[in-house]
Formats: structure tokens, sequence, C-alpha cells
């Protein structure tokens, strides 16, 4: 039994169907494990007066969080390296709030969308994460770092909606409220633009999940130059999809915009993104270009940035630049699986 790819109603049906015992027992074990970080339950008051079912629950429960093996800092920001079994390595990011962390998890050990601003993309594809493998980032930041995750964003390595049904299974276990309780309203799925997943996430209705798009471009021309996807999924497909989603009232859809220096950052620019954006309900999402060693973009001036964002706000778009954490340990957006 794979612990980290259970939610509590699961492992209940679980114990009972192969111990014959019930919820009591179960609940006892999840809890333990999820809100406790605990796997020895000798000690633990329901198990008092059952150490065989203790000893047979050792050997039938799996916790398979991987290994960190690197970690780098940049003030609060950690990057966390951890090693899967077949010896892959995969990123984490931690990144502080105010008064609480935000966890950005990874999919997929490298990524097939292939975008040209994104070092994950340059390595290609080399497989999708398991559920356990995905919900153990967050085991881990909770239990090996300690830290206070009150919001998981899918924006690390690889594209999510490429590996949908382990994504979706590991959101079922995030937010289970009595193991690691990560509610829907704060987990975000950040998409390149495939369709069909934001299709068949619809049809969940999970009206409450934040769902964000990595847009990057004002038109066709420029987004098919940087995003492969593009090119089989045009902007106007994209467009008409979003407007089909069922997006709960009080919600709005994140859109993420890399602006690079020449390529995405005039006024014209941001005339033709306001216009193409204007009967979607979304939240803006600046962020300036990440450049790497062998970058073949450049990120605009400070500058330019806050008047790119001057004419979206004129154009009465909710509009946040995001700021550049991380960018000295390659833990910024598009860094993560660059080498080192
Ligand atoms: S930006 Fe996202 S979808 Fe594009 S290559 Fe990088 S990880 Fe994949």
């Amino acid at each position: 039994m794979k612990i980290l790819e259970l939610t509590s109603t699961e492992l209940t049906h679980e114990i009972k169907r192969l111990y014959g015992k019930g919820e009591y027992y179960a609940q006892a074990v999840y809890r333990q494990i999820y809100c406790h970080g605990n796997t020895d339950f000798k000690h633990v008051k329901e198990f008092q007066n059952s150490r065989k079912l203790v000893r047979e629950l050792k050997m039938a429960l799996e916790l398979n969080a991987c290994p960190v093996v690197g970690e780098q800092k940049e003030g609060d920001l950690t990057k966390f390296i951890t090693k899967l079994k077949d010896n892959l390595q995969i990123e984490s990011v931690i990144i502080p709030m105010e008064t609480y962390q935000t966890l950005c998890v990874s999919t997929q050990v490298g990524c097939r969308m292939g975008c040209r601003f994104c070092a994950t993309g340059q390595l290609g594809f080399l497989r999708n994460l398991t559920i356990e493998e995905i919900v153990g980032q967050l085991y881990t930041a909770k239990f090996f770092y300690g830290m206070d995750i009150r919001n998981v964003v899918f924006m690390g390595m690889g594209e999510p909606f490429d590996n949908f049904d382990n994504v979706i299974q590991a959101i079922r276990v995030m937010s289970d409220p009595k193991g690691l309780n990560v509610p829907k309203s704060r987990i975000t799925i950040s998409t390149a633009g495939m369709v069909d997943g934001i299709l068949k996430l619809a049809e969940l209705n999970w009206s409450d999940l934040n769902l964000a798009v990595s847009l990057n471009a004002p038109n066709n021309r420029i987004r098919s130059s940087i995003m492969p996807i593009n090119r089989s999924v045009p902007m106007e497909k994209l467009k008409e999809v979003l407007l089909g989603y069922p997006l709960s009232k009080s919600r709005n859809f994140l859109v993420g915009y890399i602006l690079i220096k020449d390529l995405n950052d005039t006024h014209r620019h941001a005339l033709d993104l306001a216009k193409f954006l204007r009967p979607l309900r979304v939240k803006l999402n600046l962020i300036p270009y990440n450049r790497c060693s062998d970058s073949l973009f450049a990120p605009p001036s400070d500058e330019h940035i806050r008047r790119f964002q001057r004419w979206l706000v004129n154009e009465k778009f909710f509009v946040r630049t995001r700021s550049i954490r991380g960018r000295n340990v390659t833990s910024a957006c598009g860094q993560l699986g660059k080498k080192q």
C-alpha cells in the first residue's frame, strides 16, 4: 500500500479489505503519517492493544518519500533536489510568503513542451512522476524541512496536464482535510495550454481549484516562435476552451506572461494582449525573463517592466509583477532543471 497515493477514504477501504478493521485504525494511521510525520505506530494510543496489527501495517505500508540529495538557498527561499528510485532527479522550491510558505512542485522529469525560454523544456521529456513522487515533495517540505505549506503550485518541472491522472490523484491526497489538508482553493495548476487537460479538469467541476495559463505572447506568431504547443493549439482555440470553462464567480484565471526584451514587451504587444484577454476574467502575472548562461533571450529593464505593467493597468487589468526571487539559485520560473 503506497500511503502517499491514498486519500483517507481509500486507506480505510484498503485496511478494511486486508485486515477486516475499520475506520478507527485507518484514521489513526492517516493522522500519524500525514499530520505528525510519524510512521512508527508502536506508542500510538489507538494501537496499544493491537500489536499484531501494528506489525502487519508496518509491513504493508510503503512510504517512499524520496531522499533529498541537494539544496540551495537564497534568503528564505529553498530549492531542494530529490533523487528518485531510478536515480533521476527533480526539483521543488519552497517560497516564503509573508506568514506561510508556498511549495512549487514538479510533475515530470523534463518536459515535452519544449518552450524555448524554459530550462526544463530544453532537457526534453524523460518520464512522468508517479503520484507518490508528486505528493512526496509536499511530504518532504512539511516533515523534512518542517515548513508550514499553505499553497501548492504546479509550476515546477513538467506540464501537469501531460500527466493528468497522477496529478489529479496527487491533488486529492494533498487536499484531504484528514491529512495534508491543503485545500483546493490554495492549489494552482499551471498549463502551457493543453486544452484536452483543461476540458478534462472542467469535467471534474473542482470550481475552487486555481487554473493558471502560461501565455507569454500577444499573438500567434510570437507564441508559436517560443511555445511549440501553439502551433497545434493556437490562441483562439485556447481562448474558446477557457471561455467554456466552469470558472466559479469568485475566481479568475491566472495568466502568466514572461516578459522578454524586444520580443513581447512593446506598447503594441500590451494592447494586443489586453484585446485578447478582454472577454476572460483574468489576473495577470508578469514574470521578468530569467537569463541562464546559454540564454537566447534577455530580460527587460526594471523600468520597462514597470511601464509594461502600467500599460495593462491602464487597460483595467489586475496585474502583478512577480519578484525575481531565486534567480541566484536557478529556482526562478523557467530555470528548474538547469545544470548548475
Ligand atoms: S514552461 Fe512549463 S510547459 Fe514549457 S517547457 Fe517549461 S516546464 Fe514545460
